[in-house]
């Protein structure tokens, strides 16, 4: 995989792989996550190959941070929360909402079988289509994600990455019975709560993880 700007001398990829252990023990275990799959995701996946240059010392710190637009790469503990909550096995096809930075979904492409992710921005969609072309399980789409990506449904899993003020009904739709979504609901980024959803059989359950706050999910008119 290639790092995003110049190249980094042996010593830099050691201090940035001592960077990544502290942030697993210190921001990600020792708040609770326990799935071993989520850590050796976090471990393999270089998360600062997904940040800007001027950001990458910031790479492993406990926050968002920008990636350009007006858009931002998730703070690693939600990322690795979101990641444990969808229950991956291995074997699973997920559909990924808001692409972003291209890290969430790299994470995916380690531990799922097959990975679906939809970006809205095309600037960013462009950026991180290269970024993330080592990935031979994940297939990439520019288009407004509010309608899902039909094509391939249904999937075992969805994880959405920016914040509607409902559960758009097409996620319902497109997820398997008895398989999961993770998606932050609320009017504004400072009033949001992060869902795990399951579907039964004519129903949904609904069931509140933290309070969090995702940019929103944007459509296009
Ligand atoms: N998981 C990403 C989060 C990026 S921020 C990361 O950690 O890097 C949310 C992303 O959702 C942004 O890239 C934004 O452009 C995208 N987005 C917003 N509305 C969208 C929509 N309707 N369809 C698809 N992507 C959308």
């Amino acid at each position: 995989m290639k790092r995003k700007g110049t190249k980094y001398s042996s010593s830099e990829i050691q201090k940035y792989e001592s960077m990544r252990e502290h942030m697993i023990r210190d921001q990600i275990i020792s708040r609770g996550i326990r799935d071993e799959k989520v850590l050796d995701a976090l471990r393999k996946v270089p998360r600062d190959y997904f940040v800007d240059e001027t950001y990458k010392s910031s790479s492993y710190e406990d926050r968002p941070l920008p990636i350009g637009s007006g858009q931002t790469i998730s703070q690693p503990y939600i990322v690795a929360l979101m990641t444990e909550s969808l229950e991956l096995t291995g074997n699973e096809k997920v559909l990924e909402i808001g692409t972003g930075s291209g890290y969430q979904t790299a994470l995916l492409a380690e531990i799922a079988m097959e990975v679906y992710s939809v970006e809205v921005n095309t600037s960013l969609y462009e950026k991180n289509r290269k970024l993330l072309k080592k990935y031979k399980n994940i297939k990439m789409s520019n288009h407004d994600g509010y309608s899902g990506w039909q094509e391939y449904a249904p999937y075992d899993r969805i994880i959405v990455t920016a914040a509607p003020d409902h559960i758009p009904q097409p996620f319902v739709n497109q997820l398997k019975k008895d398989g999961i979504m993770v998606i932050p609901v609320g009017p504004s980024s400072w009033n949001q709560i992060l869902y795990k959803v399951i579907k039964q059989d004519d129903n949904i359950k609904k069931i509140a993880l933290c309070g969090v706050a995702f940019v929103p999910l944007v459509r296009i008119k």
